[in-house]
């Protein structure tokens, strides 16, 4: 038998492709598409405009993926959601579903763990497993929008792994995820977080999509970011600047800072100045984050007044800036770490 393709991943064309080698008109495949993408059905039976003899049809060549919700975490102060779901494989993945003012947010994961090997992240402290299909992305939102009854409106990539680093599968999926006649999210309320994989910053700048990236910086120089993250001896500061100009001038889109503050290693005021110099000529936002601490790793959250005067000598330079409000506080904090804590669980009964 020939293998099963996976039918959620499939673009439009490709699905109208498939539909018509089966020997269905074009319009089915539109049908199909909307259950899949809109309404979000999980079994062909469900497809009620489809003859039946079609549907068999479909079932024998496609796989109509589903992820298994095997832990769910709700804070009690904010709602935050914390789901760990199970892949058609047995791997694990979180997502975060959290609720603002202007609607609803879910935080996704790209890969089954990650190879970037950032000191204080606890997602790669196994390294790559594996990189998800686009359905295994869209599924975190689709079994969350049903889990939760509600619309979801923003969509950050900024779960466990490394999306530029699982680049084709991270397009179709936007592309999927931004459609008119699937979830239609729109493009400007989807962020894309990287460590800084320069080449990818730059072909996904030519993709001219209004998506917003962020690029984890967590140093304004080599020699500080290098002390962080290994991705810093491949690629410098100074060309992580120059894919910003180049993203922006492409886009048009502003450019997020993402900086998680250590204790006693990027939270001086020298520190400071020295992101002020990088980010005064560029249109960007810089958002702060109390480092979370990691069991496995020895990295302290900068006392508040430290946070808070980061802040201050960045806006008197006019430098747009936020803290990262914590979601969830009361629930397994960074991403990686609910993964992790199953995983161990599950290691230690084995023993
Ligand atoms: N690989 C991507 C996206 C995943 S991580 C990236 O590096 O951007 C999402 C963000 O959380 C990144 O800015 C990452 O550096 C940060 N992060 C990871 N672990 C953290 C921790 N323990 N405390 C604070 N921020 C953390």
């Amino acid at each position: 038998m020939q293998k099963q393709i996976d039918i959620k991943s499939l673009t439009k064309e490709q699905l109208k492709n498939e539909i018509l080698e089966l020997g269905e008109k074009s319009f089915r495949s539109d049908q199909i598409y909307e259950w899949i993408h809109k309404k979000l059905v999980l079994d062909f039976d469900e497809m009620t405009n489809i003859k039946k003899e079609f549907r068999e049809k479909c079932k024998e060549r496609f796989i109509l993926t589903n992820l298994e919700a095997v832990d769910v975490q709700t804070s009690k102060i904010d709602g935050t959601k914390k789901y760990l779901f199970q892949l058609a494989d047995g791997n694990l993945v979180e997502s975060v579903w959290m609720k603002y003012k202007h609607g609803n947010s879910v935080c996704i994961s790209s890969q089954v763990g990650c190879r970037m090997g950032c000191r204080f992240c606890a997602s790669t402290l196994d390294g790559l497993e594996r990189n998800l299909t686009p359905s295994e992305m869209l599924d975190q939102i689709y079994k969350i929008t049903r889990l939760t009854g509600e619309r979801v409106s923003n969509v950050v990539v900024m779960g466990t792994g490394e999306p530029l680093d699982n680049f084709q599968n991270l397009l179709v999926f936007i592309q999927l995820l931004t459609d008119e006649y699937g979830l239609h999210i729109s493009q400007r309320n989807v962020t894309v977080s990287t460590c800084g994989i320069v080449p990818k910053m730059k072909e996904l700048a030519d993709k001219k999509l209004q998506i917003t990236l962020a690029l984890s910086l967590h140093g304004a120089t080599d020699e500080k970011r290098r002390r962080l993250m290994p991705v810093a001896e491949r690629y410098t500061i100074e060309q992580l600047m120059e894919a910003c100009r180049y993203y922006f001038e492409k886009t048009g889109r502003r450019i997020t800072f993402e900086y998680s503050m250590v204790a006693g290693i990027n939270d001086t005021s020298e520190d400071a100045g020295e992101i002020i110099a990088l980010a005064k000529p560029l249109n960007c936002h810089i958002n702060l984050i109390p480092v979370n601490p990691v069991a496995e790793r020895n990295f302290k959250q900068p006392d508040i007044s430290f946070v808070e005067g980061f802040k201050n000598k960045l806006e008197k330079n006019r430098i747009n800036v936020t803290i990262r409000r914590e979601m969830g506080r009361d629930i397994d904090g960074a991403c990686g770490q609910l993964r992790r804590r199953h995983k161990e669980e599950k290691e230690e009964t084995q023993c």
